[in-house]
């Protein structure tokens, strides 16, 4: 049996869904010997570019047999007829169908990364066939930059990369001058003489009579065959560049092909990623500002209750707050009195209780004039806040009861009456026109729990605030308990709200804790977290979707691109596994730059003040998020170019 051999081969067009049936192969019967030297001529429209697809097996019949090497080619499966392509046939087109993003010596190599030849195994192969084809001074040439003729050696190049036992040609001189369309021609015959099977198709008869065999063919009928003229001695199919090699290596060379071909893939995708940057840069915004968005979110939530957390930590974890509020039945405002104080202060629970008289004054001193809260509270501040003096001391209860005008000023407040560090104890101060003596300064509060008001204030007796400083100011601002042990925080809050209801007899005071108070700041931490991440999956939606649009725009513009890939022998697998790259890369690239750009805006954030905490583990998730983002909107347009008809992708622009 011969090399190649149909057997009532038809082929037609349509036919279904009401669109006009075209006959365009009526049952050809060929058959051609290995070394053959063939040529298919016919007038444009005879069927002969149909009769090659069908050849390539980058198309099937619509009835008849066509065995290749004994075996009945519809028995195949697309791996299997991908690896005949790749490793038996080689292709050569009439518009030279190469793809225009990669140098010749790339175009070259694309059949054997295919069939997992090494890198440097197959850059060498490929030298040698460009040298051999006298282009060894056009290697990194992209296809613009090669004339019509050099395109069309490349491309026989690459038809023989992996051997080419079966060169098939169509119209390989049609775009060429007749001084490179005779070199080409040329080629072709050495090609035969070396012992490759070499199918030319042409409508031209001066051309096919070059060929050892000329086959006529006319509205899909062959009408004429010259026979083999010279028919290669059977010897000839050892010597033939047979697909030999790369069936041996392949199998011990999988995990190294598979590694080059993600490479290659990466390598590709960049390449396209850089010929559009534009594009690529507006499609990355999206993933971007949504990597971004989720990582800075986590931050900034994440430091907003770390901030909550350290400022009950250091107001001191078991504390209740009460103050006077106007009730919801209507009424004056409450007042907490004297007397209520007194009563709070013999609760067994209560361990300790600091009223606070609270109002800004005017502060003077040297060349300072401002207004500054004033905190008049007992002396238990330092205990009740957990907050140490750091010069000189606080007052005593001695002080309050003699209405001492003596002042302690926040760690701030005393640097900037005392920039240069001098010793304020003893200094004398002006609150609202009257001396105060300066007898001490808190620690500084802000760096240890974000409370930097705290560090802006000054703090005196609270005799001396009712009495002195503020004695129009009636009642307290509101009072700090602080409860013996967490264990009796339930109780101490229901016995204190009993207490005050039954010496008011109405609701008219407000009462929390440290627990619900933090509670409360994390429900807007939170709800703000949640809000945040909203954005930020939809912004990472938004970006996934700007990735499919130019993922499926990139299949469109590069169909014909994945017609070449496909007719030198890529598998779906492999056309899929390249677009999925492109989409991959896409999008963690972008997701890398949207974690540089956070890690920017977290530092800015943190130098204005804004507490943020940074997690490693976030930057990770979100940039991940983008990685996956790519793979599920990729996938759907990869498997669009998997799933490409190569015989109208080939014809596609
Ligand atoms: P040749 O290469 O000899 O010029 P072709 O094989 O390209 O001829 O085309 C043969 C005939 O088949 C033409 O009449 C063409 O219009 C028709 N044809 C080719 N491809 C298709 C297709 N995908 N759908 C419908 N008709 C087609
Ligand atoms: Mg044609």
């Amino acid at each position: 049996m011969a090399l190649i051999s149909l057997r009532n081969i038809k082929k037609h067009y349509g036919g279904e869904n009401g669109t006009p049936k075209v006959d365009v192969l009526q049952g050809i019967n060929l058959d051609i010997n290995t070394g053959e030297f063939v040529a298919l001529v016919g007038s444009s429209g005879s069927g002969k570019s149909t009769l090659m697809h069908l050849l390539g097996c980058l198309d099937q019949p619509s009835s008849g047999e066509y065995y290749f090497n004994h075996r009945n080619v519809a028995t195949l499966d697309l791996d299997q007829l991908a690896a005949l392509r790749r490793e038996a046939f080689g292709f050569v087109f009439q518009a030279y169908h190469l793809i225009p993003t990669e140098s010749a010596i790339e175009n070259v190599e694309i059949p054997a990364i295919y069939a997992g030849i090494p890198e440097a195994q197959r850059q060498a192969k490929a030298r040698q066939l460009l040298q051999r084809l006298g282009l060894a001074d056009r290697l990194h040439n992209r296809p613009a930059q090669l004339s019509g003729g050099q395109q069309q050696r490349v491309s026989i190049a690459r038809a023989l990369i992996n051997g080419g036992s079966v060169i098939l040609a169509d119209e390989p001189t049609g775009a060429l001058d007749s001084r490179s369309g005779s070199k080409v021609m040329e080629l072709l015959r050495e090609l035969a003489d070396q012992g490759h099977t070499v199918i030319l198709i042409t409508h031209d008869y001066s051309v096919a009579s070059q060929a050892r065999r000329v086959i006529e063919v006319r509205d899909g009928k062959i009408v004429g065959d010259s026979g083999d003229l010279h028919t290669a001695s059977t010897t000839s199919s050892d010597n033939t560049a047979t697909n030999d090699e790369p069936s041996s290596t392949r199998t011990q060379q999988q995990s190294a092909h598979l590694a080059d071909e993600i490479r290659d893939a990466c390598r590709a995708a960049w390449r396209v990623m850089w010929l559009n940057r534009f594009r690529t840069g507006l499609t990355l915004l999206g993933i971007i500002i949504g990597v971004a968005s989720v990582i800075i979110m986590l931050a900034v939530g994440e430091g907003a209750k770390r901030e909550v957390l350290q400022q009950l930590n250091a107001m001191g974890p078991n504390m209740m707050y009460v103050g006077p509020a106007v009730p919801d039945s209507g009424g004056p405002r409450g007042v907490i009195s004297e007397a209520d104080i007194d009563a709070i202060s013999q609760m067994p629970e209560v361990l300790r209780i600091m009223p606070i008289l609270r109002d800004p004054a005017l502060l003077r001193y040297g060349g300072v004039s401002r207004n500054y809260e004033v905190l008049a509270t007992n002396e238990s501040l330092p205990q009740i806040n957990r907050w140490p003096v750091a010069q000189g001391r606080f007052y005593t209860d001695e002080d309050n009861r003699t209405i001492a005008p003596v002042v302690v000023l926040g760690h701030r407040v005393y640097t900037r009456l005392f920039p240069n560090g001098a010793d304020p104890l003893g200094k004398q101060i002006l609150l609202n026109e009257s001396l105060y003596e300066v007898i001490g300064v808190m620690a500084e509060k802000g760096a240890e729990s974000g409370y930097n008001n705290h560090d802006e204030r000054v703090y005196i007796p609270r005799k001396t605030g009712m009495v002195r400083l503020f004695p129009k100011l009636r009642d307290e601002s509101y009072i700090n308990l602080e409860i013996r042990h967490s264990g009796l925080m339930d109780q101490a809050e229901q016995k204190l709200e009993a207490l005050l209801l039954d010496r008011h007899g109405r609701d008219d005071f407000w009462l929390t804790n440290s627990a619900s108070r933090l509670e409360a700041e994390m429900a807007t931490s939170n709800s703000m977290t949640i809000m945040l991440g909203m954005i930020a999956a939809i912004s990472l939606l938004v970006g996934g979707i700007g990735v499919m649009n130019v993922m499926l725009m990139t299949v469109r513009e590069r169909t014909r691109e994945i017609g070449i890939r496909v007719a030198t022998g890529a598998r779906q697998r492999d056309i899929l596994r390249q677009f999925i790259t492109e989409s991959a890369m896409v999008s963690l690239l972008g997701g890398l730059i949207g974690a540089g750009l956070s890690g920017l805006i977290i530092i800015i954030l943190h130098w204005v003040d804004v507490a943020v905490a940074p997690s490693i583990t976030a930057l990770l998730g979100a940039v991940s998020c983008a990685l996956i983002t790519g793979l599920i909107f990729g996938f759907m347009p990869a498997r669009q170019a998997a799933r490409l008809n190569p015989v109208i992708a080939l014809a596609g622009e």
